[in-house]
């Protein structure tokens, strides 16, 4: 059996493909890895910023999600993508237990937030540790905060926050930043951010949220604490595209180079989501990727 299109991950970006592929009666499938669709999402405390559903939690914004779909009779199939193979005009997804044949594939497996491997990281996530000033700074207003690493990221997570909150720290464990010059310059304007230079965070703890981060200075290994609200780890984001490397053309970073159409270097291969290089990587977008990549799907059969 040959399908229309088979769509690798049922993150927002998956499950956007997979309704609007389905309402336009092509023959699909959705892979995941995991039997619970919603990707990230999942990992969500509260999403605020979804249009139309203020405050939803994650979990529930991916059960609708996923209803949905259902509602529209979407196939998932819960195996893990081991590689893609393209031959001629047929494409093919391999997974651990079968090879299944498509005309056109769509990947959309996400990102995931690098980690800082310190006590109570994984403990307080969702509870004052975040991976996203853009969804989680307004559950900070006026309140203090660190935001950890040094790169565009960190520096723009830390001006974002500091419109927010009393107060800001940036923790870096070196003694200039990697950012842009630009942003850095913005930086230094602000009044409530307060550069932590030469740190290194080696706890983050709290009783039932964040109360506080314990750091270690990387020239003088002096101990100290910072008494804070929340912690923004913003130490780099890896793309899930591994293994599509040697398939569709990446930036350095590993993001896979399609405009807004979706379309990549590879002829009926088409990027949606957190995985394609792009200015905001957040639900709303991953959504309308999955949209404008099913109607590059359909041009495709058409030209
Ligand atoms: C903690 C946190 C909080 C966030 N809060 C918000 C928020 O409040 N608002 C907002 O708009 N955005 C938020 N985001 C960002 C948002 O979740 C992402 O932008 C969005 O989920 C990206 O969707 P996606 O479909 O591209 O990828 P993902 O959500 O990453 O989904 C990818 C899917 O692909 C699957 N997959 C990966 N590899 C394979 C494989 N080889 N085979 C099969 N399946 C595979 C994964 O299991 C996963 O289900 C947050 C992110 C995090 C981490």
């Amino acid at each position: 059996m040959k399908y229309d299109v088979l769509i690798i991950g049922s993150g927002p970006a998956g499950l956007g493909a997979a309704i609007y592929g389905a309402r336009a009666g092509l023959k699909i499938a959705v892979f995941d890895k995991s039997p619970i669709s919603g990707g990230q999402v999942l990992t969500t405390y509260e999403v605020d910023n979804y249009l139309g559903l203020p405050g939803i939690s994650g979990g529930d914004l991916s059960e609708k999600f996923r209803q949905h779909a259902d509602a529209l009779q979407v196939p998932f199939i819960t195996e893990e993508v081991v590689e893609i193979r393209v031959e001629k005009d047929t494409r093919y997804i391999v997974t651990s237990q079968a090879t299944y044949e498509t005309r056109t594939i769509i990947l959309a497996t996400g990102a995931h937030h690098a980690k800082l491997h310190v006590k109570g990281e994984q403990e307080l996530a969702g509870m004052g540790v975040s991976y996203c000033a853009t969804c989680d700074g307004a559950f900070f207003k006026k309140r203090t905060v660190a935001v950890i690493g040094g790169g565009d990221v960190a520096v723009e997570d830390a001006i974002f926050l500091a419109g927010l909150c009393k107060k800001v720290y940036l923790i870096h464990r070196r003694d200039e930043l990697r950012a842009a010059k630009s942003l850095q310059k913005k930086l230094f304007a602000l009044d409530n951010v307060e550069l932590c230079w030469n740190e290194t965070a080696t706890e983050i703890f709290g009783e039932d949220c964040v109360e506080g981060i314990r750091l270690k200075n990387t020239k003088s290994g002096e101990a100290s604490e910072l008494a804070v609200d929340g912690v923004f780890i913003a130490v780099g984001i890896n793309p899930e595209t591994e293994l599509f490397q040697n398939i569709v053309d990446m930036d350095e970073k590993g993001y896979i180079i399609a405009g807004e159409d979706c379309k990549t270097s590879c002829e009926g291969i088409f990027a949606a989501g957190d995985i394609r290089k792009k200015q905001l990587r957040q639900i709303i977008t991953a959504v309308a990727d999955g949209a404008n990549a099913i109607a590059s799907v359909q041009n495709f059969f058409h030209s």
